[in-house]
């Protein structure tokens, strides 16, 4: 049976926005309609894929006002919503140069083993890949695997956030407009919805939380079908006692705070070295306090709504768990309410340490807390101190010192002299460490190869060997 959802907008808290998810049978209608039309693009070379995907992006380009109007409605960012758009166009065009360069060739290889036999391989795309995302950058999460399975050939089904789907209606008519309606569809709903479309894909794409990452993967086994899970993190920024503050400030505050902190990239635990805390931390606190909400003027200021209601609740409780062992807020630390709709100020603490869960489990918010290490040994031991491995950062000098550092880090990505930078250079393969996901790299030329099977063909040169070959008496 479908429902109507409603849905709250970030910035006034009203509900002005309604859909109801597609019933089984029409997903199940979908689905059937994306699994015919894949093995005609598939068969296309990946050139002409490619240009077919560079023709769409043409439209998103020229449509950016509509797209980015409803991605706005969904975060109540306005820059970041046309960022968002022109990301994906630029990821478009991207992969439209990459796709074809990286693509796995099927030549014949002569065999090590035995030089009578030579191998080549078929690559076979998946045919419906579903891809389900969370509600912190909704266009960006839908397309950034979607648009390399697209290259390789597949069809894409996708299950945007229930409390970010505006932005589909206007991205659909673009698809629709670029003739590829066929291949590529949206499933909007809730939880349900993603169950109904794991239950229909051949390999899923989740972005999300962790206890809903198991839940996928849990779905994905039952069904035996590969799931690539890209899930929360909680990542460490390092700075050495070499480092030039006024950078690794600049660095930790806009790793911290771009999109109010809900970004899985985002700095959320900051270690500096001892004899430089004193510093780095009053700087920080300068920066942190310059920070303007984007209320009431959405044209002004960096820091965004709190898109989903009951972060505000979790980022406020870890706060008060910090505080309530000993943590000292210095600026922001308190959920306020403008308009209806819920904010945060960057929110910079110090004498925090591992009992507390903003140390400890994801924020998802503008938040900084500040601990000092004794030497480079401890500061590794803290970094590594987390069931998550996403990302991290290594603030140094020198770039030698930084990257003596971030190799004895376990996290899927270490940015130096720099933070967050996964979210600008996709061109570096990754794969995270313990709860942070599972699954072949979604970044650089495994973003694209992950999407298809290998099927090997091994011909033999010479004659078949005789059963007698393997007789028991020799
Ligand atoms: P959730 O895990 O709550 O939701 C992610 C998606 O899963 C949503 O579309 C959600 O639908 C859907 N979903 C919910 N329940 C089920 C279910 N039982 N079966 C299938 N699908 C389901 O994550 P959030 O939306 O809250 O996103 C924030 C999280 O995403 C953070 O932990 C963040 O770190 C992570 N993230 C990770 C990134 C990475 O690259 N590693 C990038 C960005 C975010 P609905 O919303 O409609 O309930």
């Amino acid at each position: 049976m479908s429902r109507t959802i409603s849905v709250r907008n970030p910035r006034t808290g009203k509900t002005d926005y309604r859909f109801t998810p597609p019933s089984e049978a029409d997903l199940a209608a979908t689905a059937s309609r994306l699994r015919a039309a894949q093995p005609g693009w598939a068969a296309l070379s990946i050139e002409e894929r490619m240009a077919r995907l560079a023709g769409w992006a043409d439209i998103m380009a020229r449509d950016i006002d509509a797209i980015a109007a409803a991605l706005e409605a969904d975060t109540g960012r306005r820059r970041v919503a046309r960022l968002e758009v022109e990301g994906v166009c630029a990821s478009i065009r991207g992969w439209a140069q990459g796709a074809p360069l990286l693509a796995p060739k099927a030549d014949w290889t002569p065999g090590r083993s035995n030089p009578a036999l030579k191998h080549s391989g078929q690559y076979i795309p998946y045919s419906l890949v579903g891809v389900i995302s969370p509600w912190n950058f909704p266009l960006t999460l839908s397309l950034i695997d979607a648009i390399p399975a697209l290259a390789a050939g597949c069809a894409v089904l996708i299950k945007p956030s229930e409390v970010t789907p505006r932005f589909a209606e206007p991205v659909a008519a673009s698809i629709a407009q670029a003739g590829l309606s066929d291949l590529i569809a949206f499933a909007p709903g809730a939880g349900e919805t993603g169950q109904q479309v794991i239950g229909l894909s051949d390999l899923v794409c989740f972005t999300g939380s962790v206890p809903t990452g198991r839940k996928v993967a849990a779905a994905c086994a039952e069904r035996l079908i590969p799931a690539f899970l890209e899930l929360g993190g909680k990542d460490p920024l390092i700075i050495t006692r070499s480092a030039d503050i006024d950078l690794a400030v600049r660095a930790a505050l806009r790793g911290s705070v771009l999109s109010t902190g809900q970004a899985c990239q985002s700095i959320e635990r900051i270690y500096v070295d001892r004899a430089i805390h004193d510093d780095f931390l009053a700087r920080l606190i300068k920066a942190a306090e310059g920070v303007r909400l984007n209320w009431p003027d959405i044209t002004q200021g960096e820091i965004g709504p709190i898109i989903f209601e009951k972060q505000a609740a979790l980022i406020a409780a870890q706060i008060k768990d910090a505080k309530s062992k000993g943590a000292r807020v210095h600026t922001g630390g308190k959920v306020e309410r403008h308009g209806g709709g819920l904010w945060i100020r960057p929110t910079v603490l110090s004498n925090v340490d591992h009992t507390m869960a903003i140390m400890t489990e994801e924020t998802f918010g503008p938040v900084l807390p500040v601990m000092a290490f004794e030497d480079v040994e401890e500061a590794v031991a803290l970094a590594n101190d987390t069931v998550f491995g996403l990302s991290a950062a290594v603030f140094a000098g020198d770039l030698a010192e930084a990257e003596a550092v971030a190799r004895r880090l376990e996290a899927g990505a270490v940015s130096l002299k720099d933070a967050a930078l996964t979210a600008l250079f996709y061109e570096a393969e990754k794969q995270s460490v313990r709860q942070s996901g599972l699954g072949p790299s979604r970044m650089g030329a495994a973003g694209l190869t992950r999407f298809y099977r290998r099927q090997a063909l091994i011909a033999n040169t010479g004659a078949p060997a005789p059963l007698e070959a393997f007789r028991e008496e020799s």
